[in-house]
Parts: C-alpha cells; structure tokens; sequence
C-alpha cells in the first residue's frame, strides 16, 4: 500500500497534509507527497476552497483522480480539506468515486478509517515537504475578522491560537531534523493569542522562538492591520534571528472602500501604521496584498490605491481582483458590477506601477553584502533567499557558481545586478 497525498491551496493546508504523511510514516506505510500516481495508490486530495479559481482546480483535481479510479489505476480516493468542508452537504453526490470525504478539521480520521486504528493521542508531528532547512509553522486556524469578501471564517470557523509551549515544542523537534528557517503563517497573525490567554501574545511567541538554538530565521506572514500587535516591532528591531519583513494584507486605502470591505481600519490609520512600523523596524521589508475591483471603488477610488502604491513604495507586493465568493457579507449586500475588463485594466496598472518600484529598490541594493540561504542549485546559478524573501512568493538570488555550496548553508554575497524580481550575486570575498 502506498499512501500520495496531493495539496492544493496554501501554506496552511500543506501543514495539514505534511501531518496526514506523518501519521501513515508513523503506521508503518508508506506515504509520499504529490508523486506521480502509481498503480494501486491510495490517493488523498487536500483541497482548497476559498475562491473560484482555487474551487475549480480542486474539482479538477478530483476529477482526475476519480477517472484514474474508474480506470482501476488507483485503488482508493480520499478527499479532505477546505473545498470539502465548505461544500460537505452537495459534493459527494457529484462525485460518487470519492470513497470518503472529511473537512478541514477530521482530517485525522482518514488515517483510522484507511488502517483501522486509532491515532486519537497522534502527538502534532509531520513530514516536511518543503527543501529540509526551512518550514512552515502554524500558530493559529480560523479567523474572527469576517472580511466581506472572504469565504475563510465560513470555512475555518473561529480564531483558535496554539499554546506557546506546543509550538516551542515542534519548533525544537523541527530544529533536530534540520530546519533553520521558519515562516510563520495563520489566517490572522495579529490575534495569536487573545482566544486562549486573553491577551496578544505575537511578540512573547516569536521573543520565545528566537531563543531556541538552531533557530536562524523567523518570519512573519499574514498579519492583519487593525488592532496590530505593536510590540512585536520591537521585537522584530531587536532579535538578529528575527527576519526584518513583514507580510500585511492591507487591500486597499480609500476609506469608502475600505469600510465597505469591513477592514476595520481608515486610510489614516493605515498611513500611521506603515509609518510607525518603518520607523521601529529599520530595513523592514513590507510585502502587501491589495484588491481591485471591489464594489464602490470608482475611478477616484481607484487612482487613490493606484497613487498609495507608488508612495507607500512595499518591498513586495501582490493585487488580485475582487472576485465574489458566495455566503459572504460582500455577495449578500453589494453586486458586483464592475466589469472583468476594467478590474484588469486596474490590475496591471497596480503591477506595472510596482514592478518599477520593484526594480528601483533592488538597483539600491547593488553593491551591498548581503545574507542568502541557498535553496537550490541549477546549471549556472546557485538560488538563494535573503531574510526579505519568503518561500515560493517572494524574488530569488541567482549566485554565481564561483565556490562549490551547500544546499541550507547561509553565506554572505555581493549584489552585482537587479532585475524588478530578481538579484544576482556572487560569494563575497
Ligand atoms: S483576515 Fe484574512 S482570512 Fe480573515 S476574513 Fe479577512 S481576509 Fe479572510
């Protein structure tokens, strides 16, 4: 028997699967991630489900493995995740193939009903996926926030934080096997806490992770802009091992826009954040996401996001256009009336506006020594990462191959050329 579990979706989800291939490691039989399907598989697809793009390629992916079933290739498919817990009620009647489906949090049930044993006192442990010295950690599920255009809180239920010693406890056993560099993600960074110890507790969990030998880079992904937890700048400003980069959904500036979004927050308290955080956090790198196209947002609102873009100057950015996502307060109060051609057209605009800022502050970093991991070699380059690059979303170091190096080792290098989403170096002397 061989177990390939498939994700789709983000970083979160992975973990999910990462700890599915544990489980079935830890039960003796052999799991495998995202390989090429092999006779007699049985395949578990973890789906995503939170908009139409991701819905589709969920489907798709079924689809696939339900044909590859009908064909006797694979012996059995299993379905889990956000796809399947948000449409729980119609699914397995559309797909009959699908021998059983579970949602985004009974997942652990698939290992007992597939081997018939109870894996009730599992310890949270997984497999890693990811190239060995770095990994996703993940210190929250759910959200509170109720955003109107996103479908999330419906699928992953309330905000619930993990207590501080179990996270410290598989940051040691991930350091053990290796990891170095961890990425911490949650749907809403900023709340870690304020659910089980009443308060937020952002900077004492990172303050604390920083303490753990073996820890060399932590980062910070999705935070949340409203009622921001200050005082992990600081401790951002003072740990080494902390990395000075913070990713920010922020999605727009316009305050009409922003308070039909439901953000909670004004274009004037946006401006004070941003400030507030550059200025305690030298040589921070802010990565954004912004929204176009969602309703309200004229052409003034619009060249409004379009004229912050250029002030703000993010480090990293990335715009999407409002699609609507059914259950949510946006699709049951406003209608989604501004056209596909235009939320393009503002679409590239933003990112053609952001590639020219892009490249004016990678042209400043020309000359600098600078800190890289490497992930990976290719024929001519070695491919690292700075502090201010995040796995799979953020720009690379192309470092020329003038010294043989190791795959997860850190190294100073020179920046010789910028490119709007690349660097390339060579090994300082
Ligand atoms: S904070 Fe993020 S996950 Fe939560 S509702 Fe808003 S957009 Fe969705």
């Amino acid at each position: 028997m061989r177990v390939n579990v498939i994700t789709l979706g983000c970083s979160k989800n992975l973990i999910d699967s990462e700890r599915v291939l544990k489980l079935f490691e830890d039960a003796g039989i052999e799991a495998v991630h995202e390989a090429p399907h092999a006779n007699g598989d049985i395949v578990v697809v973890n789906t995503c489900g939170f908009i139409g793009d991701a819905k589709e390629e969920s489907i798709n992916t079924i689809l696939e493995y339900a044909e590859a079933k009908n064909d006797g290739l694979i012996d059995a498919l299993y379905v889990m995740g956000c796809l399947s817990q948000r449409y729980a009620d119609d699914l397995p009647a559309e797909i009959p193939e699908v021998d059983k489906w579970y949602g985004k949090f009974d997942w652990l049930q698939i290992v007992s009903d597939i081997l018939s044993v109870s894996n009730e006192n599992a310890k949270y442990d997984r497999v890693i996926t990811t190239p060995p010295h770095h990994a996703y950690l993940k210190i929250a599920e759910g959200c509170n926030r109720f955003c109107a255009f996103c479908a999330i809180p419906i699928i992953t239920g309330r905000f619930t934080s993990r207590s501080i010693e179990d996270i410290v406890e598989e940051v040691k056993t991930l350091v053990s096997r290796g990891v170095k560099e961890f990425n911490i993600i949650a749907q809403d960074l900023s709340s870690y806490g304020l659910d089980l110890y009443g308060e937020m507790k952002l900077a004492e969990l990172v303050d604390t992770l920083a303490d753990i030998p073996g820890v060399k880079w932590l980062r910070l992904h999705y935070a949340y802009p409203s009622q921001f937890p200050m005082d992990i700048l600081d401790v951002m400003a003072r740990r080494d091992n902390v990395c000075k980069y913070l990713d920010i959904a922020l999605q727009h500036i316009n305050d009409k826009v922003l308070d039909n979004m439901r953000r909670h927050i004004t274009s004037q308290e946006t401006h004070e954040l941003i400030g507030e955080m550059r200025r305690r956090v030298p040589g921070l790198h802010l990565r954004t996401t912004l929204m176009v196209g969602f309703p309200g947002e004229g052409e003034d609102e619009f060249n409004e996001l379009l004229e912050f873009v250029k002030e703000a100057k993010f480090e990293r950015m990335g715009a999407f256009a409002y699609c609507e996502e059914d259950d949510t307060y946006a699709a049951r109060h406003f209608e989604d009336n501004i056209t596909d051609d235009v939320k393009q057209d503002r679409l590239s605009q933003i990112m053609a506006a952001q590639e020219q800022i892009a490249l004016d502050l990678n042209e400043a970093k020309i000359g600098q020594t600078i800190e890289v991991i490497i992930d990976r070699e290719e024929e001519d380059y070695y491919v690292g990462r700075t502090q201010w690059d995040s796995p799979e979303v953020d720009p690379e170091v192309l470092i020329e191959k003038d010294y043989e190096l190791e795959i997860g080792e850190f190294y100073d290098v020179v920046i010789k050329l910028a490119m709007p989403f690349e660097l390339i170096a060579k090994i300082a002397d």
